[in-house]
């Protein structure tokens, strides 16, 4: 699940990017309004937090402008005003949930499990299957045949990822952009490594699919036939 946070307090900012990265997130920070609107748009989010008041543009513009781009990712807005009139605006320009500043971490994660489990289309799923394997998104569970396997954080996203895609080449570009943040260096060797931890893993379960590698182009989760 990658995050993007629009947040100019930088405090707050690197407590939101620290503890969601301790959650199993990716997560991308932008400063302003203006950043965050870029790296929305350059980006895929599965949920966006946004802070009311930025400089450069409102989280509540910024909310605004990624509706009219015809966007529906999960837009939480974080806010230090608590009048309900501020509310309905915000709801008005699309954002689906609010979090009055001070907040709880804990209300956060539990706010964002909400959002992440209203399923929007079939690559929003919660739960993703092939074959004997089940990937509980929201409980972080992986299980084939019924046996559960544990996965570090990134080789649960890289998983995922193959697996919103399957049968799809993903390129190892398309792969850093949704498994890793903004500073990954896609030249590195660091996705090979982390898909031959994985196949390592599945394959001691035996599974009914495999991670392909297609030369020149990436990798690609297929069933066995
Ligand atoms: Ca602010």
């Amino acid at each position: 699940m990658r995050v993007l946070i629009v947040e100019d307090e930088k405090k707050m900012a690197s407590f939101l990017e620290r503890g969601l990265k301790e959650e199993g997130y990716v997560v991308d920070v932008a400063y302003d309004g203006e950043q965050g609107w870029e790296y929305a748009v350059t980006n895929e989010y599965d949920v966006l937090i946004l802070d009311w008041m930025l400089p450069k543009m409102s989280g509540v513009d910024l909310c605004k402008r990624i509706r009219e781009d015809g966007k529906s990712t999960p837009v939480l807005i974080l806010t230090a005003k608590d009048a309900i009139e501020d509310k309905i605006q915000g709801l008005d320009v699309g954002a689906d949930d609010y979090l009055t500043k001070p907040f709880s971490f804990d209300e956060l994660l539990a706010r964002l499990r909400a959002l992440l489990r209203r399923p929007r289309t079939l690559k929003d799923k919660t739960v993703l299957e092939c074959g004997g394997l089940v990937m509980d998104l929201i409980k972080r569970k992986v299980t084939i045949f019924g046996e559960e396997i544990t996965l570090s954080q990134k080789e649960f996203s890289l998983l995922e990822h193959l697996l919103r895609h399957q049968g799809e080449v993903m390129s190892r570009t398309a792969i850093a952009e949704r498994v890793w943040d903004l500073h990954f260096d896609p030249a590195s060797n660091t996705i090979d490594v982390f898909i031959n931890f994985l196949r390592k893993k599945i394959s001691e379960k035996n599974p009914d699919f495999r991670i392909e590698t297609v030369r020149g182009s990436g990798y690609r989760l297929v069933k066995n036939s």
